[in-house]
This record gives structure tokens, C-alpha cells and sequence, in this order.
């Protein structure tokens, strides 16, 4: 178990491990930061998103919270979504949820939770849309997993939903979106697949917001 006041120490040794590698390495972190990729995932402390994809600082623009949610009422998320998009230019988008997920678990739970009922309400709101082919899975552990996975397709939807995103597709043709689900038990990424242009399309029948004809 490290201790808080190791912190400091490690913190040393790891700027000297990257100087040694790289004596100009803070010279060049320091100037403008260009990240091909947003990452946004869940809070889990299990899942570091730099080392899942085998990425140095600098190389993702990061969000994370309690179950991967892209909620359009969340200021935090819809901002770092727009300035990834507008600012940063990032060509691909990924939301990855995982296996195992405390907070997918949750929202599963006949429960009041306080605080979290607003932001686990997201998620009960996937299951009341997929809830026929979950209440099918007998599995209790396979059907939080299912959830989970439908959760990420969900909050992937939410993302293509936002203008910036159509906007910038239009005319770039990036930024794309990419599904994933992380599994703790392999530490493999699971690519959900989801066909980006099918679900743009698709949505944009209702929350079409690109002002084109
Ligand atoms: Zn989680």
C-alpha cells in the first residue's frame, strides 16, 4: 500500500525516469498539447486510460465518472466533448465502459441512493430501453455485463447526439465514435463495433442539429 507522502517520491522518480528516456521530454509537454484521442470512462480506479491503450502524456484527452455517462444536462461532459471537438480537433471519440461496473451494478438495485439517484437514473433509463432483452439474460452477473455493454452503445448515441460533433463529421469527417468495454479479468479491450455513420444517420432523423437541409 503506498502511503500518501510517497506520492512526493514517486513523483520524483518518475520525472527522472522520463528525463532519462528524454532529456527534452517536459520541454516539449509543456508546449501545445495535440491528442488524437478523448477517452471518456468510468471513474474505476482500476482502469487508468493512459496505460489501458499504451498511451504517454500528452496522447489523450481524458474524462472520467461513475459509470462512463454522457448526460447532455452535465456542463463537465458536454465542455470537454465541445473543446476536444472544436479545439483540439481529436479524430476519434471512445467511450469504454467495463465488465464488472459498481455502477452499473447500482442502477440495478431497488434502492434509494441519495445524490447518485439523478446520475444512476441514466443508466436505469438503458435498461428501460433494452429492458426485454436483459430481464431474458437468467445470469445476474452476465446480465450487469450486458448492461454494461448496452450502457457504452448508449452513451456512444449521446455523443453522436451533440451539435458539435455532426458539425465537425460534416465537414471533417471526424471526429468518429468508438464503443468499447474494458474486461478486468483479461485487462483486453472489447471493441463493440458500433457502425458510427449507421447510428449518425439514424439519429440525426430527430436530433439532427447541423442546420443543413
Ligand atoms: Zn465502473
Amino acid at each position: 500500500m503506498t502511503t500518501y507522502e510517497e506520492l512526493f517520491e514517486n513523483n520524483r522518480r518518475w520525472v527522472a525516469s522520463m528525463m532519462a528516456k528524454d532529456k527534452h521530454f517536459f520541454e516539449r509537454l509543456s508546449g501545445q498539447q495535440s491528442p488524437e484521442f478523448l477517452y471518456i470512462g468510468c471513474s474505476d480506479s482500476r482502469i487508468p486510460a493512459n496505460e489501458i491503450m499504451g498511451l504517454e502524456p500528452g496522447e489523450v484527452f481524458v474524462h472520467r465518472n461513475i459509470a462512463n455517462v454522457v448526460a447532455s444536462v452535465d456542463l463537465n461532459a458536454m465542455s470537454v466533448v465541445n473543446y476536444a471537438v472544436a479545439q483540439l480537433h481529436v479524430k476519434h471519440i471512445i467511450v469504454c465502459g467495463h465488465y464488472n461496473c459498481g455502477g452499473v451494478k447500482a442502477a440495478m438495485q431497488p434502492k434509494d441512493m441519495g445524490i447518485l439517484n439523478p446520475w444512476l437514473r441514466n443508466i436505469r433509463d438503458v435498461y428501460r430501453l433494452h429492458q426485454a432483452e436483459l430481464d431474458g439474460i437468467q445470469d445476474e452477473h452476465k446480465r450487469y455485463d450486458r448492461l454494461a455493454e448496452l450502457n457504452v452503445q448508449e452513451q456512444c448515441i449521446n455523443v453522436i447526439k451533440m451539435a458539435v460533433v455532426q458539425k465537425s463529421y460534416m465537414k471533417n469527417r471526424y471526429p468518429v465514435v468508438h464503443g468499447w468495454v474494458f474486461d478486468l479479468e483479461t485487462g483486453h479491450i472489447k471493441d463493440l463495433a458500433i457502425d458510427f455513420d449507421a447510428v449518425l444517420k439514424n439519429i440525426q432523423k430527430i436530433y439532427d442539429l447541423t442546420g443543413e437541409e
